[in-house]
């Protein structure tokens, strides 16, 4: 384990050409203090934890003071704003401010976020309020330990810098980890602006840091988009898996890596409702819960089109070859969803009507009970007498649909021998009984932008580690909005 400053920092993002990144300096908050840190994420960058509270690491992990081979920058993209093309994006409020490696050879980008301007702020401000920095440090952990690929933080800072929104907060910083934050939108931007050198050398760059095993392969750029398709179907499935609504889909928020990215005005499902739409900016509903997967396509032809230069000499070669390969991303989202929802309803095997027994299932919860709930309840379910059912479909208003499916369920689980309590341990690990509810997070944010309070932190971040774990003393985190949280809204302004 490392001191502060035994870290080894270096910037592989630097060395790209000039038109992939500006330098940039960021700009501390009055007061900035450490609100909360997170020690599996020292691990990760081999940091000994109790560096935390040494009064140097802000000033080093803010990049106040320059470690050798810290080169802060700001990332150059652009992007898809529902459904709109946006030339010139790239990180408003966010610096890179390098990378480290860990002895096993990872290499970890620590992402700053609310840094403030650069070159890509477009008249705004580059700062992030504490509100939206608690919602996204605590819910890129929760996404981790419920198995989602995700960003994650390091820490958390809090100060009493003025940021003004619909009314002022506080302006705050997450310092972000990932192996990488490049985006769908880094290669629209060399696309869109006829940089197709550039575009080679990000392609390549994104190669031989991530995917090494394709470089000097001759069709590695169709290999790099069949695999960022499988990886973003994988990614969505596991978000409709949870119930979890990303809000802003836009290109420019789609990780290369399949990474849940850029946390804004997310939210899980509670009661369940196909078309729940978390985003409160979002008229149209185009990032509504049930159209994630279609706007995963979205983005992702997105991506091909960016690419087509590099696929094939012959333009209609490549668009030929990506069509094909956009072609596949239907399947491998339900061959990937189709699993997930057999692991949720306690299935070994696989059968006819698995499937519409899924889907019939979300039906029946349709405006009627809370998805999480419900289906942490389902593992206990009893296949024998169906007498210890009770509770379970007194959660939703119609008895009678409860019945038949619970009938079609017991047959469909009698059909492979399946045993109860055995069915039960496997089900509660794919049926987290804690997520980070919106009444959740706001209860913390609460506490902190009030009372300068940050106990709830640390609790949810705690809870939210072991989401599938029975955590009896905390049994109620694990319950359904208050009547005030209906009123909660969440918007882009963060
Ligand atoms: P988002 O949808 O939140 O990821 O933001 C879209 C774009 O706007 C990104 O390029 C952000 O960096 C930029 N942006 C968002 N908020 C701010 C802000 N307060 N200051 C500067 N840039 C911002
Ligand atoms: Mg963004």
């Amino acid at each position: 384990m490392k001191s502060l400053e035994e870290l080894q920092f270096h910037n592989t993002y630097a060395r790209l050409p000039d038109e992939f990144f500006n330098r940039v300096t960021p700009i501390p908050l009055h007061n900035a203090h450490l609100i909360s840190f997170n020690p599996a994420l020292a691990e990760l960058i081999e940091l000994a934890p109790d560096q935390a509270s040494r009064p140097e690491f802000l000033e080093y992990l803010l990049g106040t003071k320059r470690h050798p081979g810290m080169e802060p920058l700001a990332m150059c993209y652009s992007g898809h704003q529902f459904g709109v093309y946006v030339p010139r994006l790239g990180d408003g409020r966010a610096i890179l401010l390098g990378q480290l490696k860990n002895s096993k050879g990872q290499s970890w980008d620590l992402h700053l976020k609310g840094s403030g301007p650069t070159l890509y702020s477009r008249g705004a401000d580059g700062r992030a309020v504490l509100r939206s920095s608690i919602r996204e440090y605590l819910c890129s952990e929760a996404m981790h330990s419920l198995g989602i690929p995700t960003t994650r933080a390091l820490c958390l800072i809090g100060s009493d810098e003025p940021v003004y929104r619909e009314t002022v907060e506080a302006g705050a910083m997450v310092l972000r980890m990932a192996p990488s934050h490049i985006r769908f939108g880094h290669f629209e931007y060399f696309y869109y602006t006829n940089q197709h050198h550039h575009l080679k050398t990000l392609a390549d760059y994104a190669i031989t840091t991530h995917w090494p095993e394709l470089t000097g392969r001759e069709d590695r750029y169709l290999a790099l988009l069949d695999d960022v398709i499988s990886r973003t179907a994988r990614l969505i499935a596991q978000w409709q898996g949870v119930g979890f609504a990303h809000g802003v889909m836009n290109s420019d928020n789609m990780s290369l890596l399949g990474l849940t990215l850029d946390y804004g005005p997310f939210g899980f499902i509670d009661t369940f409702d196909a078309g729940f739409i978390c985003n409160h900016s979002d008229h149209h509903g185009r990032y509504a819960f049930d159209r994630q997967p279609e706007i995963g396509l979205f983005n992702l032809t997105c991506l091909a089109q960016a690419l087509l230069p590099l696929l094939a000499v012959e333009p209609e070669q490549a668009a030929e070859q990506a069509r094909a390969l956009l072609g596949e991303y239907q399947q491998r989202f339900l061959d990937a969803y189709h699993v997930i929802a057999r692991r949720k309803l306690g299935l070994r095997e696989q059968q006819p009507g698995d499937e519409l027994l899924w889907h019939d299932l979300l039906n029946l919860l349709q405006q009627q009970a809370d998805y999480t709930i419900f289906l942490r309840m389902l593992c206990d379910f009893d296949s024998t007498t169906g007498a210890a059912n009770t509770p379970l479909r007194d959660r939703v208003l119609d008895r009678a649909a409860f019945d038949a499916w619970a009938e079609r369920y017991r047959q469909r689980l009698q059909a492979e021998q399946s045993n109860d309590q055995e069915r039960c341990q496997r089900m509660k690990q794919a049926n987290p009984k804690y997520i980070l509810r919106n009444y959740l997070a706001e209860q913390a944010i609460r506490a902190a932008a009030d009372k300068h309070d940050y106990s709830e932190i640390e609790t949810l971040l705690d809870l939210l580690r072991a989401p599938y774990a029975e955590q009896p003393e905390r049994e109620k985190y694990a319950a359904a909005p208050p009547e005030w949280a209906q009123r909660i809204e969440v918007s882009c302004s963060s």
